[in-house]
Protein backbone atom coordinates (compact mmCIF):
# COMPACT_ATOMS: atom_id res chain seq x y z
CA UNK A 1 0.00 0.00 0.00
CA UNK A 2 1.60 3.30 -0.74
CA UNK A 3 1.18 6.40 1.61
CA UNK A 4 -1.33 8.11 1.47
CA UNK A 5 -0.30 11.28 0.58
CA UNK A 6 0.96 9.75 -2.70
CA UNK A 7 -2.38 8.43 -3.23
CA UNK A 8 -4.09 12.19 -3.36
CA UNK A 9 -0.72 13.09 -5.90
CA UNK A 10 -1.19 10.11 -7.96
CA UNK A 11 -4.56 11.24 -8.65
CA UNK A 12 -3.94 15.20 -9.23
CA UNK A 13 -0.84 14.47 -11.41
CA UNK A 14 -2.73 11.73 -13.48
CA UNK A 15 -4.93 14.63 -15.39
CA UNK A 16 -1.94 15.82 -17.12
CA UNK A 17 -1.10 12.19 -18.05
CA UNK A 18 -4.61 11.90 -19.45
CA UNK A 19 -4.39 14.82 -21.41
CA UNK A 20 -0.66 13.79 -23.03
CA UNK A 21 -2.20 10.68 -23.79
CA UNK A 22 -4.98 12.27 -25.09
CA UNK A 23 -3.00 14.27 -27.13
CA UNK A 24 -0.96 10.83 -28.49
CA UNK A 25 -4.41 9.42 -29.84
CA UNK A 26 -5.51 12.29 -31.68
CA UNK A 27 -2.44 12.22 -33.17
CA UNK A 28 -2.69 8.45 -34.53
CA UNK A 29 -6.39 8.98 -35.52
CA UNK A 30 -6.12 12.24 -36.93
CA UNK A 31 -2.69 12.46 -38.01
CA UNK A 32 0.06 14.63 -35.98
CA UNK A 33 -0.40 17.72 -38.72
CA UNK A 34 -4.37 17.70 -37.82
CA UNK A 35 -3.75 17.76 -34.03
CA UNK A 36 -2.76 21.25 -32.28
CA UNK A 37 -1.38 20.12 -29.02
CA UNK A 38 -0.67 23.57 -27.58
CA UNK A 39 -0.81 21.62 -23.86
CA UNK A 40 3.29 21.13 -22.87
CA UNK A 41 5.71 23.77 -21.82
CA UNK A 42 8.40 21.50 -24.32
CA UNK A 43 10.84 23.78 -26.28
CA UNK A 44 10.42 22.99 -29.93
CA UNK A 45 13.30 25.35 -31.04
CA UNK A 46 16.76 23.22 -31.04
CA UNK A 47 19.63 24.15 -28.40
CA UNK A 48 22.23 26.77 -30.26
CA UNK A 49 25.23 25.26 -32.35
CA UNK A 50 27.43 25.95 -28.89
CA UNK A 51 25.43 23.61 -26.91
CA UNK A 52 26.46 20.64 -29.68
CA UNK A 53 30.12 21.83 -30.12
CA UNK A 54 30.95 22.00 -26.09
CA UNK A 55 29.11 18.15 -25.85
CA UNK A 56 31.28 16.74 -28.58
CA UNK A 57 34.57 18.71 -27.37
CA UNK A 58 33.88 17.67 -23.78
CA UNK A 59 33.57 14.24 -24.46
CA UNK A 60 36.31 13.48 -27.12
CA UNK A 61 38.71 15.83 -25.14
CA UNK A 62 38.07 16.25 -21.47
CA UNK A 63 39.31 14.04 -18.46
CA UNK A 64 36.94 11.17 -18.35
CA UNK A 65 37.47 11.29 -14.08
CA UNK A 66 36.63 15.06 -14.08
CA UNK A 67 33.71 14.30 -16.79
CA UNK A 68 32.00 11.85 -15.25
CA UNK A 69 33.11 11.51 -11.92
CA UNK A 70 31.71 12.60 -8.62
CA UNK A 71 32.44 16.28 -7.22
CA UNK A 72 31.33 18.52 -4.58
CA UNK A 73 27.41 18.50 -3.65
CA UNK A 74 27.23 22.31 -5.36
CA UNK A 75 28.73 21.36 -8.67
CA UNK A 76 31.97 22.18 -10.40
CA UNK A 77 33.79 25.40 -8.93
CA UNK A 78 34.85 26.28 -12.62
CA UNK A 79 31.01 26.11 -13.25
CA UNK A 80 29.25 28.18 -10.25
CA UNK A 81 32.37 30.80 -10.98
CA UNK A 82 31.58 31.18 -14.63
CA UNK A 83 27.77 31.56 -13.35
CA UNK A 84 28.80 33.91 -11.12
CA UNK A 85 30.85 35.79 -13.27
CA UNK A 86 28.59 36.41 -15.95
CA UNK A 87 25.56 37.72 -13.49
CA UNK A 88 27.94 40.19 -12.47
CA UNK A 89 28.78 41.65 -15.77
CA UNK A 90 24.87 41.57 -16.52
CA UNK A 91 23.37 42.81 -13.16
CA UNK A 92 26.79 44.70 -11.85
CA UNK A 93 26.63 42.07 -8.66
CA UNK A 94 29.80 40.99 -6.34
CA UNK A 95 28.91 37.04 -6.73
CA UNK A 96 31.52 34.86 -6.12
CA UNK A 97 31.20 30.55 -6.59
CA UNK A 98 30.36 30.14 -3.46
CA UNK A 99 27.18 31.36 -3.95
CA UNK A 100 26.27 29.45 -6.46
CA UNK A 101 24.79 25.58 -6.08
CA UNK A 102 24.41 24.03 -9.30
CA UNK A 103 21.15 22.49 -9.78
CA UNK A 104 18.74 19.36 -11.27
CA UNK A 105 16.79 21.98 -13.18
CA UNK A 106 14.54 24.71 -11.36
CA UNK A 107 12.19 21.95 -10.36
CA UNK A 108 14.97 20.58 -8.08
CA UNK A 109 16.68 23.93 -7.27
CA UNK A 110 13.34 24.98 -5.28
CA UNK A 111 12.92 21.57 -3.71
CA UNK A 112 16.28 22.34 -2.18
CA UNK A 113 15.34 25.29 -1.39
CA UNK A 114 11.92 24.60 0.36
CA UNK A 115 13.95 21.47 2.02
CA UNK A 116 16.14 23.58 3.47
CA UNK A 117 13.90 26.74 4.54
CA UNK A 118 10.80 25.27 5.84
CA UNK A 119 9.69 23.42 9.06
CA UNK A 120 6.24 21.75 8.82
CA UNK A 121 3.30 24.48 8.78
CA UNK A 122 5.34 27.15 7.39
CA UNK A 123 3.77 29.50 4.81
CA UNK A 124 4.74 30.05 1.42
CA UNK A 125 3.23 33.05 -0.38
CA UNK A 126 2.57 33.14 -4.17
CA UNK A 127 0.63 34.68 -6.94
CA UNK A 128 -1.94 33.20 -9.15
CA UNK A 129 -1.68 31.96 -11.71
CA UNK A 130 1.50 30.27 -10.77
CA UNK A 131 3.04 27.25 -11.89
CA UNK A 132 0.99 23.87 -10.68
CA UNK A 133 4.09 21.87 -9.02
CA UNK A 134 4.50 24.60 -6.71
CA UNK A 135 1.48 23.08 -4.76
CA UNK A 136 3.60 19.61 -4.88
CA UNK A 137 7.21 21.42 -4.12
CA UNK A 138 5.47 23.08 -1.04
CA UNK A 139 3.76 20.12 0.37
CA UNK A 140 6.97 17.91 -0.30
CA UNK A 141 7.98 19.52 3.34
CA UNK A 142 4.83 19.66 4.80
CA UNK A 143 4.68 23.49 4.13
CA UNK A 144 1.23 25.16 3.27
CA UNK A 145 0.72 27.18 0.05
CA UNK A 146 -1.04 30.50 0.11
CA UNK A 147 -2.26 31.60 -2.71
CA UNK A 148 -2.67 35.19 -3.32
CA UNK A 149 -5.80 35.92 -5.66
CA UNK A 150 -5.27 37.24 -8.99
CA UNK A 151 -5.41 40.62 -10.91
CA UNK A 152 -6.79 39.39 -14.23
CA UNK A 153 -6.42 43.45 -15.39
CA UNK A 154 -2.85 43.08 -15.52
CA UNK A 155 -1.58 40.09 -13.91
CA UNK A 156 0.86 41.74 -11.89
CA UNK A 157 0.98 40.52 -8.09
CA UNK A 158 -2.06 42.07 -5.61
CA UNK A 159 0.19 43.67 -3.34
CA UNK A 160 -3.01 44.70 -0.70
CA UNK A 161 -3.84 41.37 -0.44
CA UNK A 162 -0.48 39.85 -0.33
CA UNK A 163 0.62 42.45 2.79
CA UNK A 164 -3.68 41.08 4.43
CA UNK A 165 -1.91 37.66 4.15
CA UNK A 166 1.63 38.15 5.29
CA UNK A 167 1.82 36.11 9.19
CA UNK A 168 4.29 35.00 11.65
CA UNK A 169 4.77 31.80 9.86
CA UNK A 170 4.91 33.30 6.67
CA UNK A 171 8.64 31.88 5.53
CA UNK A 172 8.94 32.05 1.89
CA UNK A 173 7.27 34.39 -0.98
CA UNK A 174 7.41 32.66 -4.29
CA UNK A 175 7.44 34.66 -7.56
CA UNK A 176 7.84 33.57 -11.20
CA UNK A 177 8.30 36.04 -13.99
CA UNK A 178 8.70 35.99 -16.88
CA UNK A 179 5.51 34.30 -15.85
CA UNK A 180 3.92 30.81 -16.47
CA UNK A 181 0.98 30.79 -17.23
CA UNK A 182 0.40 34.56 -18.35
CA UNK A 183 3.93 35.62 -20.23
CA UNK A 184 3.77 38.54 -17.67
CA UNK A 185 6.98 40.08 -16.67
CA UNK A 186 6.55 41.78 -13.00
CA UNK A 187 7.17 45.33 -13.11
CA UNK A 188 10.36 47.05 -11.23
CA UNK A 189 7.34 48.85 -9.04
CA UNK A 190 6.11 45.53 -8.11
CA UNK A 191 9.01 44.96 -6.66
CA UNK A 192 9.77 48.07 -5.29
CA UNK A 193 6.54 47.89 -3.38
CA UNK A 194 6.91 44.00 -2.60
CA UNK A 195 10.28 44.78 -0.47
CA UNK A 196 8.46 48.00 0.91
CA UNK A 197 5.68 45.28 2.24
CA UNK A 198 8.28 42.59 3.27
CA UNK A 199 10.86 44.93 5.19
CA UNK A 200 8.01 46.11 7.10
CA UNK A 201 6.51 42.84 7.78
CA UNK A 202 10.06 40.94 9.00
CA UNK A 203 10.12 44.12 11.56
CA UNK A 204 7.02 44.12 13.17
CA UNK A 205 6.86 39.54 13.27
CA UNK A 206 10.61 39.29 14.03
CA UNK A 207 11.50 36.87 11.34
CA UNK A 208 13.09 36.37 8.21
CA UNK A 209 11.06 35.93 5.13
CA UNK A 210 12.77 34.87 1.61
CA UNK A 211 11.73 35.99 -1.73
CA UNK A 212 12.52 33.01 -3.77
CA UNK A 213 12.54 33.83 -7.77
CA UNK A 214 11.63 30.99 -9.82
CA UNK A 215 13.50 32.42 -13.60
CA UNK A 216 13.65 29.70 -16.18
CA UNK A 217 12.37 32.73 -18.96
CA UNK A 218 14.48 35.04 -18.02
CA UNK A 219 16.25 34.97 -21.22
CA UNK A 220 12.98 34.25 -23.18
CA UNK A 221 11.70 38.08 -23.62
CA UNK A 222 10.21 40.03 -26.52
CA UNK A 223 11.10 43.54 -27.78
CA UNK A 224 13.26 45.61 -25.20
CA UNK A 225 11.34 44.99 -22.28
CA UNK A 226 13.49 44.55 -19.01
CA UNK A 227 13.08 41.84 -16.94
CA UNK A 228 14.30 43.60 -13.19
CA UNK A 229 16.57 42.08 -11.31
CA UNK A 230 14.94 40.82 -7.74
CA UNK A 231 18.18 40.77 -5.64
CA UNK A 232 18.56 44.58 -6.67
CA UNK A 233 15.44 45.18 -4.51
CA UNK A 234 14.87 43.02 -1.59
CA UNK A 235 18.23 41.36 0.38
CA UNK A 236 16.58 38.36 1.53
CA UNK A 237 16.00 36.96 -2.36
CA UNK A 238 17.30 33.83 -3.35
CA UNK A 239 17.36 33.20 -6.88
CA UNK A 240 16.81 29.46 -8.85
CA UNK A 241 17.79 29.52 -12.76
CA UNK A 242 17.36 26.98 -15.12
CA UNK A 243 18.52 26.00 -18.67
CA UNK A 244 15.37 24.11 -19.71
CA UNK A 245 14.22 26.86 -21.75
CA UNK A 246 16.55 29.26 -22.66
CA UNK A 247 19.08 26.68 -23.96
CA UNK A 248 16.05 24.21 -25.15
CA UNK A 249 18.14 21.39 -22.21
CA UNK A 250 14.43 20.34 -20.63
CA UNK A 251 15.76 16.89 -20.49
CA UNK A 252 19.09 17.52 -19.13
CA UNK A 253 18.02 18.59 -15.95
CA UNK A 254 20.65 21.55 -15.37
CA UNK A 255 19.78 24.88 -13.42
CA UNK A 256 21.47 26.90 -10.62
CA UNK A 257 20.45 28.66 -7.04
CA UNK A 258 22.03 32.01 -6.15
CA UNK A 259 22.20 32.37 -2.57
CA UNK A 260 23.60 35.99 -2.47
CA UNK A 261 26.18 36.76 0.78
CA UNK A 262 23.79 39.27 2.29
CA UNK A 263 20.70 36.86 2.95
CA UNK A 264 19.51 36.45 6.68
CA UNK A 265 21.90 33.71 7.88
CA UNK A 266 23.64 33.18 4.69
CA UNK A 267 26.46 30.82 5.65
CA UNK A 268 23.73 28.24 7.46
CA UNK A 269 21.27 28.58 4.54
CA UNK A 270 23.88 27.82 1.92
CA UNK A 271 25.15 25.13 4.10
CA UNK A 272 21.35 23.53 4.27
CA UNK A 273 21.04 23.89 0.55
CA UNK A 274 24.35 21.98 -0.43
CA UNK A 275 23.15 19.26 1.84
CA UNK A 276 20.15 19.33 0.76
CA UNK A 277 21.00 18.79 -3.04
CA UNK A 278 22.57 15.39 -1.76
CA UNK A 279 20.40 14.09 0.51
CA UNK A 280 17.12 14.87 -1.61
CA UNK A 281 19.06 12.01 -4.23
CA UNK A 282 20.34 14.53 -6.66
CA UNK A 283 23.35 14.15 -5.03
CA UNK A 284 24.86 16.71 -7.45
CA UNK A 285 24.02 18.17 -11.08
CA UNK A 286 24.67 16.30 -14.22
CA UNK A 287 28.01 16.39 -14.56
CA UNK A 288 28.42 17.07 -18.51
CA UNK A 289 25.88 19.24 -18.87
CA UNK A 290 27.90 21.75 -15.64
CA UNK A 291 30.67 21.78 -18.20
CA UNK A 292 28.65 22.35 -21.26
CA UNK A 293 26.27 25.53 -19.71
CA UNK A 294 29.48 26.30 -18.36
CA UNK A 295 30.81 27.40 -22.16
CA UNK A 296 27.21 28.82 -22.89
CA UNK A 297 26.48 31.32 -20.79
CA UNK A 298 25.91 33.94 -23.14
CA UNK A 299 24.19 31.83 -25.69
CA UNK A 300 20.31 31.26 -26.32
CA UNK A 301 17.93 29.84 -28.27
CA UNK A 302 16.38 31.11 -31.06
CA UNK A 303 13.88 33.25 -29.21
CA UNK A 304 12.57 35.39 -32.47
CA UNK A 305 11.18 31.50 -33.52
CA UNK A 306 8.87 32.33 -30.07
CA UNK A 307 8.41 35.72 -30.72
CA UNK A 308 6.48 35.12 -34.37
CA UNK A 309 4.68 31.96 -33.08
CA UNK A 310 3.53 34.73 -30.01
CA UNK A 311 2.83 37.61 -32.50
CA UNK A 312 0.69 35.30 -35.09
CA UNK A 313 -1.17 33.60 -32.57
CA UNK A 314 -1.82 37.13 -30.60
CA UNK A 315 -3.43 38.65 -33.42
CA UNK A 316 -5.01 35.60 -35.11
CA UNK A 317 -6.94 35.13 -31.99
CA UNK A 318 -7.78 38.44 -30.77
CA UNK A 319 -9.10 39.27 -34.17
CA UNK A 320 -11.40 36.35 -33.94
CA UNK A 321 -12.71 37.96 -30.65
CA UNK A 322 -11.17 36.13 -28.12
CA UNK A 323 -9.61 37.99 -25.05
CA UNK A 324 -6.07 38.24 -23.61
CA UNK A 325 -3.28 39.79 -22.45
CA UNK A 326 -0.31 39.95 -24.91
CA UNK A 327 2.20 38.35 -23.28
CA UNK A 328 6.25 40.24 -23.02
CA UNK A 329 7.54 36.73 -22.31
CA UNK A 330 8.10 33.00 -21.86
CA UNK A 331 6.17 31.27 -24.30
CA UNK A 332 2.32 31.07 -23.06
CA UNK A 333 -0.99 32.97 -23.78
CA UNK A 334 -3.12 33.00 -21.12
CA UNK A 335 -6.54 33.19 -22.98
CA UNK A 336 -9.81 33.81 -20.91
CA UNK A 337 -12.23 31.54 -21.77
CA UNK A 338 -15.43 32.66 -23.13
CA UNK A 339 -17.67 30.03 -21.11
CA UNK A 340 -17.78 30.51 -17.17
CA UNK A 341 -16.42 26.84 -16.83
CA UNK A 342 -13.13 26.40 -18.71
CA UNK A 343 -12.98 22.95 -18.33
CA UNK A 344 -15.87 22.65 -20.86
CA UNK A 345 -14.51 25.18 -22.85
CA UNK A 346 -11.56 22.86 -23.24
CA UNK A 347 -13.40 20.14 -24.04
CA UNK A 348 -15.49 21.87 -26.65
CA UNK A 349 -11.94 22.84 -27.85
CA UNK A 350 -10.94 18.97 -28.68
CA UNK A 351 -13.36 18.93 -31.39
CA UNK A 352 -11.45 21.20 -33.17
CA UNK A 353 -8.71 19.07 -32.19
CA UNK A 354 -7.17 21.90 -30.27
CA UNK A 355 -5.59 20.61 -26.58
CA UNK A 356 -5.17 23.35 -24.53
CA UNK A 357 -5.03 23.74 -20.40
CA UNK A 358 -7.86 24.90 -17.88
CA UNK A 359 -6.63 27.81 -15.94
CA UNK A 360 -7.61 26.56 -12.78
CA UNK A 361 -4.51 24.21 -12.68
CA UNK A 362 -2.82 27.15 -11.99
CA UNK A 363 -4.61 28.49 -9.36
CA UNK A 364 -6.71 30.56 -11.72
CA UNK A 365 -10.44 29.42 -13.04
CA UNK A 366 -12.12 31.47 -15.81
CA UNK A 367 -8.77 31.24 -18.14
CA UNK A 368 -6.89 28.64 -20.22
CA UNK A 369 -2.75 28.33 -21.07
CA UNK A 370 -2.11 28.21 -24.56
CA UNK A 371 1.58 27.22 -24.73
CA UNK A 372 3.17 28.11 -27.93
CA UNK A 373 6.41 26.80 -28.13
CA UNK A 374 5.38 24.45 -31.24
CA UNK A 375 6.14 24.18 -35.24
CA UNK A 376 4.95 28.07 -36.73
CA UNK A 377 2.89 25.89 -39.06
CA UNK A 378 1.12 24.19 -35.94
CA UNK A 379 0.20 27.86 -35.47
CA UNK A 380 -1.15 28.86 -38.77
CA UNK A 381 -2.97 25.73 -39.38
CA UNK A 382 -4.69 26.13 -36.46
CA UNK A 383 -6.75 29.28 -36.16
CA UNK A 384 -9.21 27.82 -38.79
CA UNK A 385 -10.01 25.56 -36.00
CA UNK A 386 -9.80 28.10 -33.35
CA UNK A 387 -12.30 30.30 -36.17
CA UNK A 388 -14.59 27.28 -35.45
CA UNK A 389 -14.14 27.05 -31.69
CA UNK A 390 -15.36 31.08 -32.21
CA UNK A 391 -18.15 30.53 -33.35
CA UNK A 392 -19.20 27.61 -31.42
CA UNK A 393 -18.60 29.26 -28.24
CA UNK A 394 -18.27 33.77 -28.51
N1 LIG B 1 9.20 26.82 -12.82
C1 LIG B 1 8.38 27.17 -13.82
C2 LIG B 1 7.64 28.43 -13.72
C3 LIG B 1 8.24 26.34 -14.95
O1 LIG B 1 7.43 26.71 -15.93
C4 LIG B 1 8.98 25.13 -15.00
C5 LIG B 1 8.84 24.22 -16.14
O2 LIG B 1 8.05 24.36 -17.02
C6 LIG B 1 9.81 24.82 -13.93
C7 LIG B 1 9.90 25.67 -12.85
C8 LIG B 1 10.62 23.56 -13.90
O3 LIG B 1 11.65 23.68 -14.83
P1 LIG B 1 12.93 22.73 -14.87
O4 LIG B 1 12.85 21.96 -16.13
O5 LIG B 1 14.08 23.67 -14.89
O6 LIG B 1 12.92 21.90 -13.67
Amino acid sequence: MICEKMVGLVKGSSAIRAMFEEGQKMAAIYGAGNVYDFSLGNPNVAPPEAVKDAVMDLIQNEDPMRLHGYMSNTGFASTREAVANSLNRKYGTHYDAGNVIMTVGAASGLNVVFRSLLNPGDEVITFAPFFAEYRNYVANYDGVLVEISPDTATFQPKLDEFAEKITARTKCVLVNSPNNPTGVIYSAETYRRMAAILNEKQKEFGTSIYLITDEPYRELVYGDVEVPFVPDFYKNTIVGYSFSKSLSLPGERIGYLVIPSEVDDFADVYGAASVANRILGYVNAPSLFQLVVERCLEETTDISYYERNRNTLYEGLTKLGFQCIKPDGAFYLFMRSPMEDEKAFCEIAKKYHILIVPGSGFGCGGYVRIAYCVAYETIVNSLPAFAKLAEETL
